[in-house]
């Protein structure tokens, strides 16, 4: 029976993959993550042993992962409102951490399938001065030949895509020198349930200093939960591609089954028909909680535009616009995204509100 080893699994990537494989008696997981918040149903399940607490100080790693046929690497701190501010654990956790577990993984001869990011293409766009509309080779971004272009170092937001790509290198270079077989995944924005946290609304309200923000979907979502603006940075006119997260698990699945095609390859993984500017976004969702509760005020919640400086505080820079070339996953694994962005949004709005709606906003918080 196939065994696989699922480094982070309580996140939100990971708590899709548990949802997904084991419906399937032919994998058996074990799983480490901080804490199993988003998987209580999986807890007991046969095929699936869970560890929980850092996966870095658990003793015995090395000869757990070797007794495994796939190391999935997803643990990191992956939100955008930290990598300004906490550049020494966003580079500890995206290289030093990780790196360790491709060193081990050489070591025993086993398949790492390292999640890495869309962020690594970098600035794209943010260097058009040409006039018009861009050339698509500066916003299609492809796995072999798009440049990875970041920002200077006082920009400290490129901490986190600097760290994954260095991964990728180093990766890539335990392929070449020491026969390491690895996948390489470059997510462009997954969505679904459970993405994140809702500020406030799960158990005790850290102070935003440590709590940080989550990513658009559960700002957005909690700003409908809690009737207040949604809110813009620099007015919301970048795009991101979005796919269902439940699809980026399927393409996994391909993976794991048809593993020659898989290894020692780097796939993006995203929706490039999914593509909206992020004020875009904002109006869709309004329209989406109008629909999924029946009250049409959702539609009047004001969009506030904010400047970066103030949301995220110095050194954020932001990604104007990366769509995913997925060929050579449609090619080699035969995967084709087909889910429309308002479908998930529905399906998320659905669960938060459902959830969510009818419970009072948390009141304990640290600072008090
Ligand atoms: P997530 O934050 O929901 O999940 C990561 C999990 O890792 C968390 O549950 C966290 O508790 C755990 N973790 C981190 N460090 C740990 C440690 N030392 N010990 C034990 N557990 C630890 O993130 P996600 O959205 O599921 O993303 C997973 C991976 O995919 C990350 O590597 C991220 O960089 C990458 N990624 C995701 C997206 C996306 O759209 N979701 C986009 C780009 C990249
Ligand atoms: N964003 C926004 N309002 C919010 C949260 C985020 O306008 O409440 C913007 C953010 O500045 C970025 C985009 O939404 O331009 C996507 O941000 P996210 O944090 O989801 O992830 P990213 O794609 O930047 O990694």
């Amino acid at each position: 029976m196939p065994r696989i080893a699922l480094l982070g699994c309580g996140g939100f990537i990971g708590s899709h993959f548990l949802d997904a494989f084991l419906t399937d008696p032919s994998w058996t997981i074990e799983g480490w993550d901080w804490t199993p918040a988003k998987i209580k149903q999986h807890l007991g399940h046969p095929a699936f042993t869970f560890h929980p607490g850092d996966l870095y100080t658990f003793p015995g790693l090395e000869d757990a992962l070797a007794k495994a046929d796939v190391v999935i690497s997803l643990a990191a701190i992956c939100n955008p409102s930290q990598y300004n501010v906490r550049g020494v654990d966003v580079i500890e956790s995206n290289f030093i951490q990780p790196r360790l577990i491709a060193d081990m993984c050489a070591r025993r001869g086993k398949w790492l399938i390292q999640f890495s990011t869309s962020e690594v293409y970098g600035q794209t766009l943010s260097h058009w001065t040409g006039g018009g509309e861009a050339p698509a080779s500066l916003y299609e971004l492809d796995e072999e030949t798009s440049p990875l272009l970041l920002g200077p170092v006082s920009a400290q937001r490129w901490s986190y895509a600097c760290a994954k790509q260095l991964l990728e290198r180093y990766v890539a270079a335990l392929h070449r020198e020491q026969g390491l077989a690895y996948t390489i995944i470059r997510p462009f924005n997954f969505l679904g349930t459970r993405m994140d946290f809702l500020p406030g609304r799960q158990g005790v309200a850290l102070p935003r200093e440590v709590e940080g923000l989550p990513r658009v979907l559960a700002c957005f979502t909690g700003a409908l939960l809690d009737r207040s603006p949604l809110t813009l940075v620099d007015g919301g006119h970048v795009r991101r591609t979005f796919l269902a997260v439940e699809e980026a698990v399927e393409a996994l699945r391909l993976m794991l089954e048809r593993p020659g095609m898989a290894k020692n390859k780097i796939f993006n993984l995203g929706h490039p028909g999914n593509e909206i500017t992020i004020r875009g976004m904002a109006e869709m969702m309004r329209e989406v909680a109008a629909d999924v509760t029946g009250d049409e005020s959702y539609l009047e919640l004001p969009l506030v535009d904010v400047p970066a400086l103030e949301f995220y505080g110095e050194g954020y820079a932001d990604s104007d616009r990366r769509m995913p070339r997925i060929d050579k996953a449609a090619n080699l694994l035969g995967w084709t995204p087909r889910r429309g962005l308002r479908g998930i949004l529905r399906v998320v709005l659905e669960d938060a509100f459902q959830t969510h709606a009818s419970r009072p906003i948390a009141t304990v918080s640290l600072q008090e």
